[in-house]
């Protein structure tokens, strides 16, 4: 049975560039794939690798797809090599296959904050907003000042709040070992990405201070190539996951290896578009597990609000997401 395949390369303006360990990131590229099957019923997908982020590129995924050709069947996803991990999600989410039923009504969100002093100043507005989970950035300061602000950041939040911190790989043990001796004692909830992702010493660095220390540890930028995930499971990694639905290409199988081995997953936004982002929030709203806030407090996002998912919020419903008109958005990249 053939169905109808086309896509769209599209490059989309942040609203202001995102600030990266490789640079300044200003516009975001990806594809949008559409089926049609021979009933005429049409799905959406996206495809936005993150640069540098894995062996996913765009570029390689325009290839995959001009190759594809315009007639596919039920079985084109065997024919998207694994590594084009963003693709595969987009197809898949285009034939409906990662469609489940929803099992949370409502989901937390958690307020990102800016690095440094700025936090001072946003904590408060996030909190009358009514946010009460943060996410800092750390690791882009000097260890000592950042450290020395901890405190002042926790006393200008509501009691209560919890405090994610993302130091994107950017300490070594030692330093990484002073923040969590600091942070057992207060309220945070995880460190996220302690030390930096790139060597096997890493691994065994992490399941050390994962060890060593009460306050959780959320894995990021350690869960980037295929099959990641598995194996930090098969370590018995004890702390968080932080899972980006719309760069696995496997991401049913693998939110159910996550599910089955009781782990606990923060579901984030890959900055991706009100697209891809709308089946990200729908797989965290039907995953069976026990999730934390979401990671999607990114948006507005884009310069073309259009193409922005639900404005950040303390808590998203369920009933919300599916609101995008995603034909529109598919029309507006032509
Ligand atoms: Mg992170």
């Amino acid at each position: 049975m053939d169905f109808r395949f086309e896509f769209r390369r599209y490059s989309l303006a942040f609203k202001h560039p995102v600030r990266t360990s490789r640079g300044s990131w200003a516009n975001r590229e990806g594809i949008y794939v559409r089926i049609e099957r021979p009933n005429g019923s049409v799905g959406f997908g996206e495809a936005a690798p993150v640069p540098f982020f894995g062996s996913d590129s765009v570029q390689l995924s325009e290839e995959a797809c001009i190759s594809l050709g315009s007639k596919v069947d039920e079985e084109v996803l065997s024919r998207v090599p694994s590594k084009l991990g963003t693709l595969r999600n987009a197809i898949a989410n285009a034939l409906g296959e990662t469609r489940d039923e929803t099992v949370h009504s409502s989901l937390g969100v958690a307020a990102l904050l800016p690095a440094g002093r700025a936090a001072f100043k946003e904590g408060p507005i996030k909190a009358d907003a009514g946010f009460r989970i943060f996410k800092w950035k750390v690791g882009v300061g000097a260890p000592d000042d950042e450290q020395a602000m901890l405190d002042d950041l926790i006393g200008a939040l509501p009691s209560g709040s919890k405090l994610r911190l993302d130091a994107n790989g950017a300490w070594d043990r030692r330093v990484a070992e002073q923040w969590l001796g600091r942070a057992a004692d207060r309220p945070i909830e995880f460190v996220e990405q302690p030390v930096a992702a790139n060597s096997r010493a890493a691994v065994d660095t992490l399941l050390g201070l994962a060890g060593d220390f009460p306050v959780p540890i959320a894995l990021d930028e350690s869960l980037v190539e295929e099959g990641d995930v598995t194996q930090w499971l098969d370590a018995g990694w004890p702390g968080y996951f932080v899972i980006k639905p719309s760069l696995l290409g496997d991401v049913r199988l693998t939110l159910g290896k996550l599910a089955v081995a009781g782990a606990r997953v923060v579901f984030s936004s890959s900055l991706e578009t009100a697209v891809g982002a709308e089946a990200a929030l729908r797989l965290a709203f039907s995953w069976p597990g026990k999730a934390s806030a979401l990671g999607f407090g990114v948006w507005p996002l884009f310069a073309d609000s259009r193409f922005d998912g639900p404005a950040a919020t303390p808590f998203f419903r369920a009933q919300d997401i599916g609101a995008t008109d995603v034909e529109a958005l598919w029309n507006a990249v032509s």
